[in-house]
């Protein structure tokens, strides 16, 4: 049979299995670590025995591939719906603001959302609003054009002041590209924008997810693709890939063990594939520009609380450290679970101890529950990820790698991958999509027919 090694058990490696698995091929995952998810996982915590998530993930409505997925390994439900935006907001001096689609059809309920945010005085929103029409003409010669800018200088160019950039643009950017805005490409905004706003009245519903993350994004397709007879071992690091006659025809693990393949699909973030092509036959292997793939922080601080916040299931804080507080609910022990996300987080965060984070806590929650004292705080987990996404510099867009690399039998998946999306669970899944169905395309076409080299 047509075997399909996958190096990397991560969510693009997941998907490109789960994809493949409807044709006839020997599939084999490779992971690294003793267990799958990557970048999205959950483990149980030693107090209560309850799953923590690595970070705190978000969904949105369009997230189609990522949805797809889901219902194909049985999840989707654990997936909560919030319709229409539904963001609470909370400035550092108290004030309240709130981001909701209004009742009217799409996209005038979302202009809605925009002129009610009570943040930003009413000329702001009346800008904000003027942006999203110029974003909604925008053709697509001039979205290329785009990414050589960054994302604040854009924006400006579109009429957008101080307040909204502080206070609804930076807090979008930092939210779905890990970066500030000074620092993003403007093209990837502009398409994450059109995704969210422009697509659907249901794009911009919030999916929040009510297990931990390996339950939704691991065990189902797990279950799935070992029904299905893919093989999956984990504490496998790829460390070579084997080439003959300028393809790739396999694999070499740490341990010595060589693989043959028909194709192999790397599904390995870019600082993971540098090192593998370094030891590999590099004429064979595609140029990637690994130097301008740098990685871009995400704190997340678990909190355990003996009170409940003042606050809805996701609350995003202005002008404070912690960016977002999520209500995770009551945990087996009768304590409040909150994580707080901190994203592209400064250097004097990510090495902040628990007696700091605790007092960053007091400070910052008391804006949601202005009574809280210190004995309230249970407990605290802080999960440092540092490299929880690559930073998608202007001039970045052009140098991400597609799905089929120019080398017969070698292809590319990753959310680092060109698939015009942010690192995300859904640029991820999109990118093993469509490396599997390329890979396909080439098996079933005969275009790179090789014998299978075990
Ligand atoms: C804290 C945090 C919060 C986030 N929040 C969000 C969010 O709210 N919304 C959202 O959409 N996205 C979010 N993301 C991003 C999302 O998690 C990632 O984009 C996605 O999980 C990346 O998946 P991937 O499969 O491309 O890469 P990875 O998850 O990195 O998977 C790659 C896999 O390859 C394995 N590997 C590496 N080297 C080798 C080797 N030599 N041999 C074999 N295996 C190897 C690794 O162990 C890993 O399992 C967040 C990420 C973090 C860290």
């Amino acid at each position: 049979m047509t075997r399909v090694i996958i190096a990397g058990g991560g969510l693009a490696g997941l998907a490109a299995a789960v994809r493949l698995s409807d044709h006839p091929l020997d599939i084999l995952i490779l992971e690294s670590a003793p267990r799958l998810g990557g970048r999205a996982w959950s483990f149980p915590h030693s107090h209560s025995g309850s799953d923590v998530d690595n970070g705190q993930h978000v969904m949105m409505g369009c997230y189609r591939d990522t949805l797809d997925y889901l219902t194909r390994s049985g999840r989707r439900h654990l997936l909560d719906r919030r319709r229409g935006l539904a963001l609470d907001f909370v400035h550092a001096d108290g004030r309240r603001g709130v981001l909701q689609a209004g009742r009217l059809p799409h996209p005038i309920g979302l202009a809605q959302a925009f002129l009610r945010y009570r943040l930003l005085p009413p000329a702001s929103r009346l800008r904000i609003l003027r942006a999203a029409l110029r974003l909604r003409a925008l053709r697509d010669q001039d979205l290329a054009a785009l990414d050589a800018k960054d994302a604040a200088s854009w924006l400006r160019g579109l009429g957008q002041r101080d307040d909204a950039m502080r206070y609804f643009w930076q807090p979008l950017v930092l939210a779905t590209m890990n970066t500030e805005a000074e620092q993003a490409s403007a093209k990837l905004l502009a398409v994450v924008l059109r995704e969210i706003f422009l697509r659907d009245a249901e794009a911009a519903d919030m999916l929040l997810p009510q297990d931990g993350l390996s339950s939704i994004f691991v065990e189902g397709a797990r279950e799935l693709l070992q029904q299905r007879g893919c093989d999956i071992r984990l504490r496998c690091t790829v460390q070579t890939f084997l080439t003959d006659g300028g393809a790739v025809r396999g694999v070499r693990l740490a341990d010595g063990t060589e693989l043959g393949a028909d194709a192999v699909i790397s599904a390995m973030p870019p600082w993971a594939l540098q090192r593998v092509l370094e030891n590999s036959e590099a004429s064979v292997l595609p140029a990637i520009d690994f130097d301008r793939f740098h990685p871009s922080p995400i704190v997340s601080v678990h909190a355990w609380l003996r009170r409940e916040l003042d606050a809805g299931p996701m609350t995003g804080l202005l002008d404070t450290t912690l960016q977002w507080v999520f209500d995770r609910e009551e945990d087996s022990d009768g304590s409040r679970h909150y994580s707080c996300t901190i994203s592209a987080a400064a250097e004097s965060v990510v090495s902040m101890d628990e007696e700091e984070l605790r007092a960053l806590l007091l400070r910052e929650l008391r804006l949601l529950r202005p009574d809280l004292m210190e004995d309230d705080i249970l407990r605290v987990l802080a999960v440092r990820e540092k490299r929880a996404t690559f930073l998608p510099l202007p001039g970045m867009e052009r140098l991400r790698p597609e799905a089929r690399s120019g080398t017969p039998g070698f292809y590319l998946a990753g959310d680092w991958t060109g698939t015009g999306l942010p690192a995300t669970i859904e640029g991820a899944v999109r990118s093993g999509y469509t490396a599997a169905d390329v890979a396909v395309v080439d098996l079933v076409s005969g275009a790179e027919p090789r014998p299978s080299a075990r």
